[in-house]
């Protein structure tokens, strides 16, 4: 053992698994296993890189003030309640840090996002899963769980992996039966593929314990620009400020992250073309017997008799170059997660269970 121990609890905290975007042996490739956008990022963006470019030498600003305003204008939401971080990750980070400790409760929900548990243990707070009903969540059930120790309640709305969400009146319901001093984080990753859906924006702003989070990974296709942002009350944003380095974004990625959230037309076409591609997904995997939840995200959560043939239908999809995702971890051993892609990844996908379908009947 090194005589070098780290803080109690860290070596409990499971890394991260996910990302995988080659297959050894075949090259022609089709990741659908990260919710990533098919469509790629619009041509605002692209036309931003190369602008930035020329002013590299500066520092960055430490208040992402142009960002922010850019967001709040298009959101018609206060831009001094807004916070900007690497990727909607590390907002969540600065909300974890700042608001549980040692011997505190973090609750999440029986399928919900891995990140949950592991920001709970970096702080070492109890991690508190509490049962969905049917692959929902439920809101009963969480204030059921609450303690005088709740200080965190994680949900995502749409949630990953499963794709379900709860309407405004449950999550209301949800934030203001919270016990006092517990903050709830409404996790709006995929908020832009429901059509009409403010991702909790009007809740937040009636309230003191809510912040919602939301990203450019997703509709905005760019995953690999890593930035996401946090609406809260001014108090909640000034706190979590406190915890950020100054430079946490740079030059780059406030440029394309303003020129995208500026370009809602790529926004509206993303969500409607994942939508047609989405419910054509859902339909083709259920004639061959895989259902699936309704989804209201990017990605489709496939069921399988059993963990033994959603394990097999991974390793065949994998031979013909096609990379899902297993979600064991996410108590859901029997299912595979498969991004919504552009047509031709979805009737490649479809095409390959058919195959193994066959194969195995
Ligand atoms: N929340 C949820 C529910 C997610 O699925 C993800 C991405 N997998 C994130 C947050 C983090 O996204 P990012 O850090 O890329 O903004």
């Amino acid at each position: 053992m090194s005589v070098i121990q780290p803080q109690p609890g860290i070596m409990d905290i499971e890394l991260y698994v996910g990302g995988t975007s080659s297959v050894e042996g075949v090259s022609d490739v089709v990741k659908l296993s990260s919710n990533e956008n098919p469509l790629g990022t619009s041509d605002a963006v692209k036309a931003a890189h190369g602008k930035t470019g020329h002013n590299l030498h500066r520092y960055p600003s430490t208040d992402h003030a142009e960002l922010r305003a850019a967001i709040g204008e298009v959101h018609g939401l206060d831009k001094d309640r807004i916070i900007c971080g690497v990727g909607s990750d590390e907002v969540l980070q600065f909300v974890t840090q700042a608001y549980a400790g040692v011997d505190d409760e973090v609750i999440y929900t029986e399928h919900g996002f891995s990140m949950y548990p592991i920001l709970a243990r970096m702080v070492g707070a109890k991690p508190v899963v509490v049962p969905e009903r049917e692959r929902v969540v439920d809101v009963d059930a969480i204030l059921a769980a609450c303690t005088d120790k709740t200080k965190i309640v994680f949900i995502a709305n749409p949630a990953n992996p499963t794709g379900t969400m709860i309407g405004g009146n449950e999550v209301a319901r949800l934030a203001d039966g919270l016990p006092n001093g517990a903050i709830l984080v409404h996790d709006g990753a995929y908020t832009e593929y429901v059509e009409g859906f403010d991702g909790g924006a009007l809740l937040v702003g009636a309230r003191e314990n809510v912040i919602m989070t939301r990203t450019f990974s997703k509709i905005y296709g760019l995953g690999g620009l890593r930035v996401g942002w946090g609406y809260a009350s001014r108090e909640i944003i000034d706190v979590l400020n406190r915890l950020r380095q100054p430079f946490n974004l740079s030059t780059i990625q406030m440029s394309v992250a303003e020129a995208a959230v500026r370009d809602q037309a790529w926004v509206r076409k993303c969500r409607s073309e994942n939508a047609r591609m989405r419910a054509w997904l859902a339909e083709a995997l259920a004639e061959l017997g895989v259902p699936s939840d309704t989804s209201t995200a990017n990605f489709i959560l496939a069921r399988f008799a059993d963990q033994d043939e959603a394990v097999a239908c991974d390793a065949y999809l994998k031979s013909q170059g096609i990379i899902v995702r297993l979600v064991a971890g996410y108590g859901l051993p029997h299912c595979l997660r498969i991004t919504v892609g552009d047509e031709a990844s979805c009737r490649r996908v479809a095409h390959a269970v058919g195959q193994f379908k066959a194969k195995r009947n």
